[in-house]
C-alpha cells in the first residue's frame, strides 16, 4: 500500500533570519541555512518548514508580506533560495514554506493601489466598509494590543478589515482574482522545489466576514479548489493548516481527505500542557478521544512549542489559570490574555526527565511531530524582549561570540543571543552537546532514529489503555501486524502497573523495550509488569508467539 510521506515524517520549524548567518551581517540567511543542512540531516529531519522569508517591513516578524515572489534581500536572493532548495533535496530533506495569504502588509503594492483609487482592480482585493461595523471591537487576534478589527484609511476614505494588526489588511477570498493570485503564488514556489505549505491563519483565510458574499459561496469549497490546484501541480504536495480548531470543526477542514492534509493539533497541545501542569495524564487522553477520526490521507501535527505564544485559548478559564500557575506565573510571561511566551525548557524547569518525556509524547502520539529549532538543545527564552520575540532568539551553535550564530558585532544581531545564565550560549549550544553522549541533542538524535523505525506511531490505529493510574498515559498503535505501546508517567513518582498486551489468549511471546534494547518474556497471564521512573517513558513492541 502506498504511504504518504508526511504521515510519518519529522518536521523541523525554523526562521531563516535567526538560524545561521552566512555573510556576517547579523541576520540569518539562506547561505547560512544551507551550510547547516547536514546538521538537520543528522537530526533525522525529513522536512523543514521555513517561516516567512519574503520582503516585508517586519512589523510582524515577516507575516506582513509585500512581495510573495521574492526573498527578503537581507536573507539572500531567489538564487540563494534555489540553491538551498536543491541542496536540501540532495540530502533527502523536503522544504515547506509558510503561505500567508489571509492578509498582506498595507505596504503591499496591491493595498497601495487599492487605497489610492476606488476604481482600481485591486480595490476589491481587500475588505472595505464605509461605516465602522458595530462589532469592530470584537474578534482581534491580539487582544491587549489591538482594540479594533476595522481601521479608517484616510486615503481610501473607508474602513478596512484586519483580524491581525492594523498594518495587515485582510484579503478578500471571495474575489476570484485573489484566488487566482494564490494559485500563482503556490504554483511559483512549487516550481522552486517546495513540497508544500503551512497555511497561516487558515480559519481566518476562509472566513467571509464583512463581505457581501456571505451566504453566497461556501468558503470550504475554496479549500478543495486550492487542494486540487496544488495536487495537480505536484502529486506529493502537502497542505498543513495553522488552525486552532475545536473538535466539532475538524471535519470541515479535512473534508473527505480532499481539503488540507495536516493540521497542527492545538486541541491536544493545550490539554497536554494542562496534563503536564497537573501531573495527571487524563486531559491528554480525554482531548484525544474527543477528536473525530481523520480521513486516510490526513494527519495531525504534534508539537510542543511553536514560534508563537503557547496558546491556551481553548481551555476553560480555570484550566488556563492552572497552566499559568505551573508554567507562566509572572504577568510578563503571559501574552494576549491566553498564552505563555516561554520556551519549553524553562517551562519544565530544565528538568531533563520532563523534557525527554514531553518529546517522547510528541514523537509517539498519533501524528507527525514538528520540532521547533533550539528545542533539541533545550534553549531558553528572553523575557526582556517584547511579545513573542522572547522565544525567537538566534540558534546557539557553539560557545564562541554570539553563540556561533553570526560573526557580526552583538549590537547588529537581528535579535540578541541569550548570553547569560543557565540558558546562555556558553552553557547551551550544539557543539558542546554534540560531544556529550548524554546530551539532550544526542538523546533526541537516537530517539528520532528509533521513531523512524516505528512507523506504527505515525500510521497506525491508536487506542488508549486504562492502567488504573491517572498519572500514566498508555496507548497502543497497530499497523500492518505490528503493535507498539507507548507509556508515559506524568508524575514525579514511580508508577507500577500491569499492562495488558494483546488479544485474549495471547500467553506466549516477548516484549521488546525499543529504546532500552531489552527483551522480556511475557507473563503467563498475557500481561507485562511495568515500572516507570518518575516522569519515565517506554516504547514497547509486542512480539507474540501466537
Ligand atoms: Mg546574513
Amino acid at each position: 500500500m502506498a504511504e504518504h510521506w508526511y504521515k510519518n515524517a519529522l518536521l523541523y520549524c525554523l526562521d531563516v533570519k535567526t538560524f545561521a548567518d552566512g555573510n556576517g551581517d547579523g541576520i540569518g540567511d539562506f547561505a547560512g541555512l544551507t551550510e547547516k543542512l547536514q546538521y538537520l540531516a543528522g537530526l533525522n529531519v525529513d522536512c523543514v518548514w521555513l517561516q516567512p522569508f519574503h520582503p516585508s517591513p517586519m512589523r510582524d516578524n515577516g507575516y506582513d508580506i509585500t512581495d510573495y515572489y521574492g526573498v527578503d534581500p537581507r536573507l539572500g536572493t531567489l538564487g540563494d533560495f534555489a540553491e538551498f532548495s536543491r541542496c536540501a533535496r540532495d540530502k533527502g530533506i523536503r522544504v515547506m514554506i509558510d503561505l500567508v495569504v489571509n492578509h498582506t502588509s498595507i505596504d503591499h503594492p496591491w493595498f497601495q493601489a487599492a487605497r489610492s483609487d476606488p476604481h482600481s482592480p485591486y480595490r476589491d482585493y481587500y475588505v472595505w466598509a464605509d461605516e465602522k461595523p458595530a462589532d469592530a471591537a470584537e474578534g482581534t487576534v491580539f487582544p491587549g494590543e489591538q482594540t479594533t478589527t476595522w481601521t479608517w484609511d484616510r486615503e481610501a476614505k473607508a474602513y478596512y478589515f484586519h483580524r491581525f494588526y492594523d498594518h495587515q489588511a485582510e484579503l478578500n477570498i471571495s474575489n476570484p482574482a485573489v484566488r487566482r493570485e494564490i494559485e500563482k503564488i503556490t504554483g511559483f514556489w512549487l516550481q522552486m522545489g517546495v513540497t508544500g505549505f503551512r497555511i497561516d491563519a487558515l480559519p481566518f483565510l476562509i472566513e467571509l466576514k464583512g463581505l457581501d458574499a456571505e451566504g453566497e459561496i461556501d468558503p470550504h469549497d475554496y479549500l478543495r479548489e486550492l487542494r486540487h490546484h496544488v495536487q495537480t501541480l505536484r502529486g506529493d504536495v502537502c497542505l498543513m493548516a495553522e488552525a486552532n480548531l475545536p473538535p466539532e470543526d475538524v471535519p470541515d477542514y479535512f473534508g473527505d481527505g480532499d481539503k488540507i492534509h495536516m493540521s497542527f493539533n492545538f486541541w491536544v497541545n493545550q490539554h497536554l500542557f494542562l496534563a503536564l501542569a497537573r501531573h495527571d495524564a487524563t486531559p491528554v487522553r480525554v482531548a484525544w478521544e474527543q477528536l473525530p477520526p481523520l480521513p486516510v490521507w490526513c494527519q495531525w501535527n504534534n508539537f510542543l512549542r511553536s514560534h508563537d505564544e503557547l496558546d491556551l485559548g481553548r481551555l476553560s478559564d480555570k484550566e488556563r489559570q492552572e497552566v499559568f500557575r505551573a508554567f507562566g506565573p509572572e504577568p510578563d510571561m503571559q501574552l494576549y490574555e491566553r498564552g505563555i511566551r516561554r520556551r519549553l525548557a524553562p517551562m519544565l524547569g530544565n528538568d531533563r526527565r520532563r523534557l525527554e518525556m514531553a518529546h517522547s509524547l510528541m514523537l509517539t502520539l498519533p501524528g507527525t511531530p514538528v520540532l521547533r529549532y533550539g528545542d533539541e538543545i533545550g534553549m531558553g527564552d528572553d523575557l526582556g524582549l517584547p511579545d513573542r520575540e522572547s522565544v525567537r532568539t538566534p540558534m546557539q551553535w557553539d560557545a564562541s561570540a554570539n553563540g556561533g550564530f553570526s560573526s557580526a558585532p552583538p549590537e547588529q544581531l537581528v535579535l540578541p543571543v541569550i548570553a547569560q545564565g543557565e540558558y546562555g550560549f556558553e552553557q547551551v549550544n550544539v557543539e558542546q552537546q554534540r560531544h556529550d553522549p548524554q546530551s539532550l541533542l544526542n538523546w533526541l538524535e537516537r530517539v528520532t532514529r528509533r521513531r523512524k523505525e516505528c512507523p506504527a506511531f505515525g500510521l497506525g490505529d491508536c487506542s488508549f489503555i486504562d492502567t488504573g493510574l491517572a498519572h500514566v498515559l498508555a496507548h497502543r498503535c497497530e499497523y500492518q501486524g505490528t503493535t507498539l505501546f507507548a507509556l508515559h508517567n506524568f508524575a514525579d513518582k514511580r508508577a507500577r502497573f500491569k499492562l495488558p498486551l494483546g488479544a485474549a489468549g495471547t500467553q506466549t511471546g516477548c516484549v521488546h523495550d525499543i529504546l532500552a534494547g531489552h527483551r522480556h518474556e511475557l507473563q503467563r497471564d498475557g500481561h507485562y509488569q511495568v515500572e516507570l521512573e518518575p516522569f519515565g517513558y517506554r516504547w514497547l513492541m509486542c512480539e507474540t508467539g501466537a
